[in-house]
């Protein structure tokens, strides 16, 4: 283990900052009637599961409302198993990455049969191995160490962003690759606290959250200082070595908003095997080359759902920024002349009444149109 001789030395100064200067608020990690856990007492990992899903690419603080709300519209995992994937989407709009809604609701089913549908209050039915979680959609090793060492305080393991940056810098690793991968979970199985592996787990991510931060780490009050190799030798900045930051390319978008005679509006579901699968938008697609936004709307619609518009007036233009790439947006209201609309690049296709539309899970690029047309059209803006 190098630079740490001993193992307890190191848990107890992190486990004595983290009793000082925790996060022991956490809604997800607390019993039912709000209080901590006791050393080696299990809680339901439903919660605690869900959680760790959406930190997957999430901030906390942005995590907390969407998890409260979670919480409350789907409070057992027999709820969640029995729901449609739709309602799940509703509930995920604006938090991104939208397959992780649906790898949970893949899952709830799996858990389910797993643990028993009368038993899901009782901790000891659900799984306690590592493998058994990580045979989950889209749960990785690190999110079922924290699951299972969160829920039931047994020695699993982690290594989420956080923690990777700790030891990192406590090793002076540089870049992290494959091998030194490996050598970051030895490293994180190895100073595990068996006597409170919960408490560890937490106070690693906690640390890295308040202490040992991306840039300017607060060295000074750092528990962990007297093992640190990047802190004695180097800049603690440069570790993890930063990938550089890649310039996103620009992709311009035309949008349909095609009208029929009784002012119902035209949206259609992404297909299953797309990006953001089962939300509904509006019709409209990429921009050629030379191509004046107009034609390229008129072109879409005509390609995707087989109708002549007419293009009228521009609604907005605005850009939002996907992990590879920026999109910029322009809407136009179109009005439908011909042609029967058929889902030729989508499941399905719907005429809403404009009223309707926050029934339907819609992306965020796509709730700034409903909020733009919400204006244009006069309508009360109470679900925005
Ligand atoms: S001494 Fe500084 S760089 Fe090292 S672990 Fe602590 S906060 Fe991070």
């Amino acid at each position: 283990m190098g630079i740490i001789d001993s193992p307890q030395d190191f848990q107890n100064l992190l486990l004595k900052w983290y009793r000082g200067n925790g996060r022991h608020w956490i809604p997800w990690k607390l019993k039912k009637d709000g209080s901590i856990p006791q050393l080696g007492e299990s809680i339901s990992p439903y919660g605690i599961w869900i959680a760790e899903v959406m930190l997957q690419q999430t901030q906390l603080k942005v995590v907390i409302p969407y998890w409260e709300k979670w919480m409350k519209i789907f409070p057992t995992l027999t709820s969640l198993a029995e729901t449609d994937l739709e309602n799940i989407l509703m509930i995920w709009q604006g938090l991104g990455y939208y397959s992780r809604g649906k790898r949970i609701h893949q899952s709830s089913k799996i858990l389910v049969e797993f643990v028993g549908k009368d038993k899901e209050q009782y901790p000891h039915f659900w799984p306690h191995q590592i493998d058994q979680w990580m045979s989950l959609p889209g749960i990785g090793r690190s999110t079922a160490g924290s699951i299972i060492s969160s829920a039931f305080d047994l020695p699993t393991p982690i290594l989420d962003g956080n923690v990777k940056r700790i030891f990192s810098r406590l090793l002076a690793i540089k870049r992290t690759s494959r091998k030194d991968e490996k050598k970051l979970w030895e490293f994180s199985s190895l100073l595990i606290s068996t006597l409170s592996p919960r408490d560890f787990n937490q106070a690693l991510m906690d640390l890295g959250a308040i202490i040992c931060t991306p840039t300017k780490p607060s060295c000074s009050f750092c528990p962990l200082q007297k093992f640190c190799v990047a802190y004695a030798k180097y800049d603690p900045d440069d570790f993890p070595k930063k990938e550089m930051t890649k310039i996103k390319p620009l992709q311009e978008i035309g949008i349909g908003l095609v009208f029929n005679k009784n002012g119902e509006l035209l949206i259609d579901q992404r297909l299953e095997s797309s990006s953001m699968a089962g939300m509904w938008e509006f019709p409209g697609g990429k921009k050629n080359t030379n191509e004046s936004i107009e034609k390229t709307i008129e072109r879409e619609l005509k390609e995707e759902l087989g109708i002549v518009v007419k293009v009228g007036e521009k609604l907005l233009s605005f850009e939002h920024s996907y992990t590879h790439v920026k999109l910029y947006f322009t809407a136009h209201i179109c009005e439908w002349i011909s042609g029967d609309p058929k889902p030729l690049a989508s499941q399905k296709l719907l005429w809403v009444s404009p009223d309707k539309l926050f029934d339907f899970p819609f992306p965020a690029a796509n709730t700034k149109i409903i909020s733009e047309l919400y204006k244009h059209l006069s309508i009360g803006n109470k679900k925005l």
